[in-house]
C-alpha cells in the first residue's frame, strides 16, 4: 500500500476520542460505553502510545488544530486529563492553535478547568442540545438547564471566552414554541459559536427502536425545515453567521478543526473507533476498547480499516465537504490540489444545478443557495464523477 503525503509541510491535526460516557443518551450513535467498570487509565496509555506511533510512522511537523472529542472527555477525571492532556503535548508538535475539549454541562469542575488551561486548550464544545428540561429527559441527557447556566458561569470565571454550545432540532415531541425558546436562551449567553442538527435516527439507537415500534413519534419534515429556516434568522440577526450548514460563528470563531474537515485537510483519529486522513490515507480504528487496546500493548497501531484514496474519490470528497461550507468550494484551491479546473470535470451539472438554483457560480467558487442549503445531500450526490459520465 503506498502512502503519499499531500503536501510538503505536513501539517496534520488530531482528533483524540473518549470513548466513555456516564449515561447512555437514547439517540446515540456514536462509539461510546457506559464508563463504570472500564480500563480507562489503561486506554490513556493506550492513546498516548498511538500518538507516539503515529508521529513515527506518518510525522507532522505541526498540529494545527487539537480536538478532544467523545463519548465524553469531561468523564474523566482532573487526574486523568492532567495525564492525558500533558502527555499529548510532549508527544504532538502543536504550539499555537486551535485547542478544544468537549464537556457535558454537569461535569466540568474548577480543577478540570485549570487542567485544561495548563495544557493550552483554548476552545470548550458543550452538549446542551435543547434548555427544555422536559425534552432533555426524553433523550436520555442527565443534565438540565440549570446545569448549563452554572458550567457557563464557571466557564466565565476561568475566562474561557471561546465556547461554543451544540443544540438538536426535531426532537420527538418538540414544539415550534420550545424549540424557538430554547434558541433564544442560548443566543443570550452571548457565545461566539453554535452548532445545530437535526435529529438523525441512526440504526441501533433506543430511538430508532421506539420508533419502529410506534412508541415514539418525530416532528415531520416541514417542521423541521421550519426550525432550521428559523435558526438561520436567528443566528445571522444576532451576528453569528453561518458559515457551514450547521455551523454559526461571530467571525473570526469559526471552528478551526471542523474547517480541516470540510477543507479535506489532513489529520490523525486517534482512539477506538477513531478514523484518520493522511496524504491520500483514510484509515479507521477498531471500535471496541478492548480490541483497540490489543495491537498498542505490541506497539502496532490499531487501525482496522486502510483505503488508499483515488484521485477521483479525492475530487469527490473535495466536493462533499467543500460545498457544506458556506463559502463553497474555492476554485482556484481546487486547480492547485487536482491540476485541472471544476469546470473540465462538472460544467455541466454545475449548470444544471444555478439552473435549478440550487448553487451559485462566482468567478471565485462554488456555493450552495439558500434553497441548496435544505437539498445539501441532493446537490452533494451529482458530484458523484459516474453520475456525470
Ligand atoms: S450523546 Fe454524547 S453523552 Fe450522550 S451517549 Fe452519546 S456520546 Fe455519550
Amino acid at each position: 500500500m503506498t502512502y503519499v503525503h499531500k503536501s510538503n509541510n505536513n501539517d496534520i491535526s488530531a482528533y483524540i476520542h473518549i470513548p466513555f460516557c456516564e449515561h447512555i443518551c437514547y439517540y446515540c450513535d456514536f462509539n461510546k460505553v457506559f464508563i463504570e467498570g472500564q480500563p480507562v487509565d489503561e486506554y490513556i496509555e493506550a492513546l498516548l502510545k498511538e500518538a507516539q506511533l503515529l508521529q513515527e510512522q506518518y510525522p507532522a511537523t505541526n498540529n494545527k488544530t487539537l480536538y478532544v472529542g467523545g463519548g465524553t472527555p469531561t468523564s474523566l477525571s482532573a487526574l486523568q486529563l492532567d495525564h492525558l492532556l500533558g502527555g499529548l503535548r510532549e508527544i504532538m508538535p502543536f504550539t499555537d492553535g486551535e485547542f478544544t475539549v468537549e464537556a457535558n454541562p454537569g461535569d466540568l469542575t474548577a480543577d478540570k478547568l485549570n487542567v485544561m488551561k495548563n495544557y493550552g486548550v483554548n476552545r470548550l464544545s458543550m452538549g446542551v442540545q435543547t434548555f427544555d428540561n422536559r425534552l432533555l429527559k426524553k433523550i436520555g441527557r442527565k443534565h438540565t438547564a440549570e446545569d448549563v447556566y452554572q458550567t457557563i458561569a464557571l466557564l466565565e470565571e476561568k475566562d474561557f471566552s471561546n465556547v461554543s454550545i451544540d443544540l438538536i432540532y426535531a426532537l420527538p415531541g418538540q414544539s415550534l414554541e420550545s424549540f424557538r425558546d430554547t434558541v433564544k436562551r442560548a443566543l443570550e449567553l452571548g457565545l461566539p459559536h453554535y452548532s445545530l442538527y437535526s435529529l438523525i435516527l441512526e440504526n441501533k439507537t433506543m430511538f430508532m427502536n421506539w420508533v419502529r415500534r410506534g412508541k415514539l413519534q418525530l416532528p415531520d419534515q416541514e417542521l423541521e425545515a421550519q426550525m432550521f429556516l428559523e435558526t438561520i434568522e436567528a443566528m445571522t440577526k444576532a451576528g453569528r453567521l453561518q458559515y457551514e450548514v450547521s455551523n454559526f460563528a461571530t467571525p473570526g470563531f469559526e471552528s478551526q478543526h471542523n474547517l480541516i474537515y470540510w477543507n479535506n485537510e489532513n489529520y490523525y483519529g486517534i482512539g477506538a473507533g477513531a478514523s484518520g486522513y493522511l496524504g491520500n490515507l483514510r484509515y479507521k480504528n477498531h471500535g471496541p476498547i478492548q480490541h483497540y487496546l490489543k495491537p498498542l500493548k505490541e506497539k502496532q497501531l490499531p487501525i482496522i480499516e486502510e483505503e488508499i484514496l483515488t484521485r477521483k474519490a479525492q475530487i469527490e470528497e473535495e466536493m462533499f465537504l467543500g460545498l457544506r461550507k458556506l463559502s463553497g468550494v474555492e476554485k482556484q484551491k481546487f486547480y492547485q490540489k487536482f491540476n485541472c479546473s471544476l469546470g473540465e470535470i462538472y460544467q455541466e451539472k454545475i449548470d444544471q444545478l444555478v439552473a435549478d438554483e440550487l448553487l451559485i457560480e462566482t468567478p471565485k467558487a462554488l456555493q450552495l443557495t439558500q434553497k441548496g442549503l435544505f437539498r445539501g445531500n441532493d446537490v452533494f450526490e451529482q458530484f458523484l464523477i459516474e453520475k456525470n459520465g
